[in-house]
């Protein structure tokens, strides 16, 4: 059998090439673009500036789109919604839009499952099941920005009506897909397509220096996340065990080369865990690490994210009491390291960072508040 194309995977050129093919004439290849990305038109019927014949030929030899929703849910008061996706293929992923007063957040992900298996992460622990296309990335973006004008039609409150952040912290390691991840950017920022700031992405690496590497020579300003959850090499490793091959003083001369390069501050992310890589020295030698290795120079560059730890089953790991967290921060702050703690969005619902994982098996579906349907979502409308 068969796939047809499916038109989210295809760049503005791909989609020219498509259609000479088809003997359409050039200009046919920006007017679909837009209407996929400008529109955001989820039926070829709703393309009414095509002929009717190509709209007949899109409708049966290509697609728009290829996730189905399996289910929606809604946490903190119907600001955080997490939807769980199913491939064509079978497989589960999820995004999560988090609505805050003066900003809109949607959290996507990149893989199925995960191959790098974060002993911490519930995605971790599927391993990876497959990569996503550029246009399985893409799609959840446009249900965010769908959702959002949903939300937003519906509600009298000043909230957010566009998507400001994308980030790439869902499931997955981005630049272990990167070919994939790198075209969603690509389709995502261009000013004929969804036309999104590059300053408004972030991608999040488990330390793949060569990611971070092509990242600098990007050539966009795109906001730089990095994963690293321990002061020393031997927890790290424990934790994450692609720590093997890049090990925290190498991947602290990438970041020292990216911030070189780009002129762009880093964040380092750290979850913390209790009994585990949380105690006040350990705090202590991270701000050494931080302070006194390869980025010594480059204070103003780099910029901690402490996250308390989300609960995932099945994992012997235990989450910082706040006045572990404080205690912690404030031992980064005793040495100039610039230091926020995240603020947690989704945790009953299972949305928030390192639970991820496709199933029920992770959160509480019951306190979910509420569930919209998928027509609502694909559509916009209601
Ligand atoms: S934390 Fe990120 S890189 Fe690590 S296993 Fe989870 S999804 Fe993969």
């Amino acid at each position: 059998m068969s796939v047809l194309p499916n038109l989210y995977d295809l760049s503005l050129d791909a989609l020219a090439k498509l259609l000479e093919q088809w003997g359409e004439k050039p200009f046919r290849a920006k007017q679909i673009y837009r209407q996929l990305y400008v529109e955001r038109v989820t039926d070829v019927d709703q393309m009414t500036d095509l002929p009717k014949a190509l709209r007949h030929r899109l409708s049966t030899e290509a697609t728009i789109g290829a996730l189905t929703l399996d289910r929606m849910q809604t946490g903190d008061k119907g600001l955080t919604r997490k939807a769980a996706f199913m491939l064509p293929s079978g497989e589960i992923i999820e995004s999560v839009l988090m609505i805050y007063p003066e900003r809109a957040t949607v959290c996507i992900s990149s893989q199925a499952g995960c191959a790098i298996r974060c002993s911490f992460c519930a995605t971790g622990k599927m391993g990876l099941l497959r990569n996503l296309t550029s246009g399985e990335i893409i799609e959840q973006v446009l249900w965010a920005q769908s959702t959002l004008a949903t939300i937003a039609a519906e509600s009298d409150d000043t909230q957010p009506t566009a998507l400001t952040n994308i980030v790439y912290m869902g499931m997955g390691e981005p630049f272990h897909n990167y070919e994939a991840w790198w075209e969603s950017v690509q389709r995502l920022h261009d000013p004929k397509g969804a036309n999104i700031g590059a300053r408004n992405f972030t991608v999040s690496t488990s330390g793949l220096i060569p990611g971070i590497r092509r990242l600098a020579d990007c050539g966009l300003p795109i906001n730089l996340a990095i994963s690293l959850h321990a002061p020393d090499d031997a927890l790290r490793t424990e934790l994450m065990p692609i720590n093997k091959a890049y090990p925290i003083q190498d991947l602290l001369e990438a970041t020292r080369d990216y911030t070189i390069k780009t002129g762009r501050r880093v964040s380092f992310e750290y979850v913390l865990l209790e009994g585990t890589n949380d105690s006040p020295e350990q705090g202590e030698a991270l701000a050494r690490v931080l302070r006194d290795g390869p980025m010594k120079d480059r204070p103003q560059f780099m910029h901690v994210n402490l996250i308390p730890w989300n609960p995932v089953p099945g994992t012997p790991l235990a989450r910082s009491s706040r006045k572990r967290v404080n205690a912690f921060q404030q031992k980064l702050r005793e040495q100039n390291i610039p230091c926020t703690v995240r603020v947690e969005r989704g945790t009953e619902i299972a949305a928030a960072c390192g639970q991820l994982a496709g199933a029920d098996d992770v959160g509480d579906p019951t306190t979910a508040e509420t569930v919209i349907s998928l027509e609502t979502l694909r559509t916009g409308t209601r």
